[in-house]
């Protein structure tokens, strides 16, 4: 937390940031002037496709590109707004010919391919509800969503329903349809399924936008599953005026931007700012089928002209772990601004990016449950690096306790940790878990809604993650978040992850333990744990700073790449692991 303040110009820079004056945006903003901006159906009711697609056309934008898809080969093929406009209308007319109508769920379980974005939008012209899922997870986890979500559709692609889906049939009575996706219009597909190449040579392109109202259900997310058992979120279609006004807000979009999301739509910021965001900006959203590989990354980022960046922390230490001067092998003069959700960005990676592209990462926070960017690091705004940054204008975010009864006790001390709590509402807020009631209900106090997540608000409004609560570590009477254990162990320039809990102990109730994988080439032996525990106590003092450190070749992590704090500490305990559907195969 002591790293300098990385400062922004004031003036001389190429294009005027969002929130130049901050404070006075926030003064002035209000959702009800955010929803008049967004333009509606022409004939009432309010449906995120089409803001995010017609409207363009409407307006005379058809011939921009809306998408361009890399394909595993790094082959660039563009669709222009009109032609998604086409091709959606198409496989909205598939889902009405066979019968899918409003409310019904539509999932999604393919690679990052241009039937992904076809099917979500399409399905919410539909008026039916999307579902994405994570190409990789195995039959388990699809289940589970599947049936949690009665899934009326599947689209997916051969390989992955003879691999994952087939064997499952029996055992979803709800679903009626699986279109496949990645065949010729004139192959046949499986046995029980139907070719959507086909289905949509013989669908009209011309389709009339169900009406949808603002809080018609639009989008089903499950959470990431870092704690538990993944819960199903419900959104709605007026979210679209959140992911409109934090897009330009959080991630400075406008429309002449070539907007790189690397997050897969199977986790909600691969929809939420992966699909919807950009396209109701009216930018070109660049997709790469492709997995993280670093040189094909900044490859990208040079050749494909990308301007705003979002990405993950997991990709920025790996790509720390490889170093600056791969990055320096590469030009980025259309980059603007990049920007980092998903795990708290530790300091060190953004005083990394500051040297390696020039410009920092911008770590912004929100989850599943918000639907859309809550607090963030602007780019007109100084970063305070190993912050996430201050709220959007029209979210209200404060610091708080519970007391004995069950209310919450505000928090005004500046630095003084408690749970990260919002006031509600805001338009992609969730509407519900899926089937669990009584949990959404649990996470609302008045009109609060509480994040379970722990932070600091500094005397400058700017907010500090401290840890889930969850993984907050009691040791000999102390609260320690996990985070700033790590965030230090960080900065050793051995270490490439780091992971901390709280391991159970006679008497100091917890002790402080971190697992720590190094960077390719160092060796893990007694010297090196002796000087990073050093490190550690010398810039955490003695009772933060974890007694154990044990080595580990890469930490257990969710398939999107968040560390799991709860399988270390099951590891450590010698526990089952409980619920691992969201853990990355090689980890
Ligand atoms: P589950 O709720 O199933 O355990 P999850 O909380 O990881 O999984 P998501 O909704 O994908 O599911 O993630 C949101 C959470 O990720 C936040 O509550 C927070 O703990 C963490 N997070 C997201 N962005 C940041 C950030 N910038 N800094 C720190 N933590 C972050
Ligand atoms: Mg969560």
């Amino acid at each position: 937390m002591s790293a300098d303040i990385i400062r922004k110009p004031t003036g001389g820079v190429k294009i005027r940031p969002h929130l130049t004056d901050y404070a006075a945006e926030c003064r002035n903003f209000s959702w009800a002037a955010a929803r008049a901006a967004i333009d509606g159906l022409p004939d009432g009711g309010l449906n995120i496709a089409y803001e995010a697609i017609d409207r363009h056309v409407q307006t005379g934008r058809g011939a921009h590109i809306a998408l361009r898809w890399l394909d595993k080969q790094g082959a660039a093929h563009d669709f222009s707004y009109f032609r998604l406009r086409e091709l959606t209308n198409r496989f909205a007319n598939v889902l009405t010919d066979l019968g899918v109508g409003r409310g019904d769920a539509v999932f999604a379980l393919m690679g990052r391919i241009p039937a992904l974005y076809l099917s979500a939008l399409g399905t919410l012209k539909n008026g039916s509800v999307f579902c994405p899922m994570f190409s990789a997870f195995g039959p388990e986890p699809i289940h589970q969503r599947m049936s949690i979500g009665q899934a009326r559709v599947l689209v997916t692609t051969a390989a992955l329903y003879a691999r994952k889906v087939v064997g499952l049939r029996a055992s979803l009575p709800d679903l009626a349809h699986v279109l496949i996706a990645d065949l010729d219009a004139h192959a046949p597909a499986p046995e029980g399924t139907q070719n959507l190449q086909t289905l949509m040579a013989q669908a009209s392109d011309t389709f009339t936008i169900a009406a949808t109202q603002p809080e018609d259900l639009a989008l089903l997310h499950f959470t990431s599953g870092t704690t538990g058992r993944p819960k199903g979120a419900m959104h709605v279609h007026e979210a679209v005026i959140a992911h409109q006004a934090t897009a330009g807000y959080a991630l400075d979009l406008r429309p002449e931007d070539v907007f790189w999301c690397t997050a897969d739509p199977g986790w909600v910021t691969g929809t939420s700012y992966g699909i919807v965001a950009p396209l109701v900006i009216g930018a070109t959203m660049l997709v790469d089928e492709q997995e993280f590989d670093a040189e094909r990354w900044y490859r990208t980022l040079q050749n494909e002209g990308v301007t705003v960046w979002y990405t993950a922390p997991t990709a920025i230490r790996m790509m720390m772990k490889l170093g600056a001067e791969r990055v320096r092998q590469y030009r980025y003069p259309d980059l603007r601004f990049m920007a980092s959700v998903g795990e708290p960005l530790n300091s060190e990676a953004v005083i990394w990016s500051n040297a390696a592209f020039g410009m920092p990462f911008h770590d912004n926070w929100w989850q599943t449950e918000t639907g859309g960017i809550m607090i963030a690091n602007f780019a007109a705004c100084d970063v305070k690096p190993g912050s996430m940054g201050r709220p959007l204008p029209g979210i209200e975010a404060a610091i708080a306790n519970l007391d004995e009864a069950g209310r919450l006790v505000f928090v005004t001390e500046p630095g003084e940790q408690g749970q990260l709590v919002l006031r509600t509402p805001w338009p992609s807020m969730f509407r519900g878990y899926l089937n669990e009631e009584a949990r959404y209900r649990k996470c609302f106090i008045d009109d609060w809604y509480l994040t379970g997540d722990l932070a600091r608000r500094d005397e400058d409004g700017y907010f500090w993650f401290v840890g889930r609560a969850d993984d907050v570590i009691k040791t000999s009477g102390h609260l320690i978040g996990p985070f700033e254990v790590e965030d230090v162990l960080m900065e050793h320039p051995a270490v490439a992850e780091a992971g901390v809990i709280g391991k159970p102990d006679p008497v100091a109730m917890e002790i402080v333990k971190a697992f720590v994988a190094l960077k390719p080439g160092v060796k893990a032996d007694e010297a090196l744990r002796m000087a990073l525990l050093a490190h550690a106590r010398k810039r955490l003092g003695a009772v933060v700073a974890p007694k154990e450190i044990d080595f580990l070749p890469a930490l257990p992590k969710t398939r999107s790449g968040k560390i799991m704090r709860r399988l270390l500490k099951a590891r450590e305990l010698g526990l089952p692991e409980g619920d691992t559907s969201t853990l990355e195969e090689n980890a």
